[in-house]
């Protein structure tokens, strides 16, 4: 019998495979774009090319459940940069989570790294949704829409424009009934982005399914001390297990916008919570004076990427911006994060389902570097580390061909340096998209829904189409 052969191995690495139960020293085997095998040895007369792994953590390539790769709001394409950033830092496949279908693709053509990629749309009233406080017919217009155009969902951005209550219960239902995904940025126009918005959450869903965006978010000790908030956090999860699935990410700055009002007050709720925070007025001046400080930073493009540039310079990209400039603030707290993503349930499962990013063009991909960082504490082990960054994700989105290593799966692969904790190189469908922090794919897997096949064939990417019925978000949905 002849033996198989295989387009590439990567020997003798760590390879964490939490779904087969593989916590061992092996080679992996992939061919023709897929997991071939996952064996002790596999012999080098069988294999077109070698890359040697010894000392390094090979895992089924990072999935990130929200990040930003394009946007309503991001006319300039700034957020492309984004597809760099996250694959620079080992991610193969990415969420992208308050996008627009046709700037994503664009942005992917020009400036892809080769990941898969899905979007959901933003919902800015006038702009991606016609009506403020959209009703049930206009919604149900709006999620065919984006789905049409090869988004799979879409976002309510309740940080910055949120809905009445009724209406965000209206955009959850109506997505619910087309199978589209819906992510919840929580805040409402009777509460704001923190744990008040969260409180709301459970009632606003009623029956639905929703994904609870950034849980981390609303856990930052404006309403109560920051850890009695998780606690909160985790029962209200708790209440809605089998309809909610949420994420948490583990950088201590969040990303928000400075833009003020004709009276020079800061728009954003995200924003005044920034500045609530750390005793700062919510107008110009307390921002310009926080600015000033070195608290926060704001975001430019330099080399390629966006960067966070702090004290007079940020000043003068937020003025120059007429105060519309991405800025970002050290307002996630570190114990927070900790408890968010080590807690479990009795049952062993985790209580927040996955390690996002909530990068990509924000700088802050540190989702693998942290989560190692936690391995090495002893906070979490290998294998559950595999767990929140890719097994459970790609169960999250119904991507049953990722996450894990089983013969036939799809070819995607991070692999991480035990020590520094970074991704070293990364493989989507057995080609190598990132080699030691350098980008060296390009394009990308477009990801849509069924209705979404003639946008995705149109832009001339490949494409593939997920079924989100096989989704843990609509498991056992009828
Ligand atoms: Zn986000």
């Amino acid at each position: 019998m002849q033996q198989q052969r295989f387009d590439l191995v990567l020997r003798g690495g760590h390879v964490a495979d939490p779904a087969n139960g593989t916590d061992a020293v092996c080679d992996l085997g992939l061919r023709q774009g897929k997991i071939a095998r996952v064996a002790e040895r596999i012999d080098d007369e069988l294999a077109d090319d070698v890359i040697d792994v010894a000392g390094k953590v090979v895992m089924p390539g990072h999935i990130d459940t929200h990040a930003h790769l394009s946007g309503p709001f991001d006319q300039s394409g700034t957020r492309a940069y984004g597809h760099v950033m996250l694959a620079e830092s080992g991610t193969t496949t990415a969420l992208d989570l308050a996008g627009e279908p046709g700037a994503l693709a664009e942005g992917m053509k020009r400036k892809g790294a080769g990941m898969n990629v899905a979007t959901i749309l933003g919902l800015v009233p006038h702009l991606t949704v016609k009506e403020d406080d959209p009703s049930v017919a206009t919604m149900r217009d709006t999620v065919a829409d984006a789905l049409d155009g090869g988004a799979i969902g879409v976002k309510l951005l309740g940080g910055y424009h949120p809905f009445t209550p009724e209406s965000t219960s209206q955009v959850i239902a109506a997505a619910n009934e087309q199978l589209a995904w819906v992510a919840f940025h929580v805040g409402s126009k009777d509460s704001g982005s923190d744990l008040n918005g969260l409180r709301e959450v459970p009632e606003i869903t009623g029956n639905g399914r929703l994904h609870v965006a950034h849980i981390n978010s609303y856990c930052r000790g404006l309403v109560e001390n920051n850890l009695a908030e998780c606690d909160e956090a985790f029962e209200i999860l708790e209440s809605k297990r089998s309809q909610f699935v949420t994420e948490a990410y583990l950088a201590q700055v969040n990303g928000t916008n400075g833009k003020c009002d004709e009276d020079g007050n800061l728009i954003y709720n995200v924003a005044q919570n920034c500045m609530r925070a750390r005793g700062y007025a919510t107008t110009d001046a307390g921002m310009r004076q926080a600015l000033l400080d070195g608290y926060g930073g704001a975001l430019t493009e330099r080399g390629g990427r966006i960067v966070i540039v702090t004290g007079e310079e940020a000043v003068r990209i937020w003025e120059e911006k007429s105060t519309d400039a991405s800025l970002s603030f050290p307002v996630n707290p570190a114990t927070s994060a900790f408890s968010l993503t080590t807690a479990k349930y009795d049952d062993g499962e985790f209580k927040v389902d996955a390690i996002s990013t909530d990068g990509g063009s924000l700088p802050r991909n540190v989702a693998i570097e942290r989560t190692m960082a936690l391995v090495r504490f002893g906070a979490l082990s290998l294998m559950e580390a595999a767990t929140k960054l890719t097994y459970t994700p790609s169960r999250m989105l119904g991507l049953i061909n990722k996450g894990h290593f089983s013969e036939g799966a799809d070819g995607d692969v991070t692999v991480i340096d035990s020590e520094s904790g970074k991704a070293a190189m990364s493989f989507v469908n057995g080609e190598p998209i990132m080699i030691n922090g350098r980008v060296v794919g390009s394009g990308g897997t477009w990801l849509v829904k069924q209705e979404g096949e003639k946008a995705a064939a149109a832009s001339g990417l490949p494409y593939e189409i997920i079924d989100l019925e096989q989704s843990k978000l609509y498991a056992g949905w009828q």
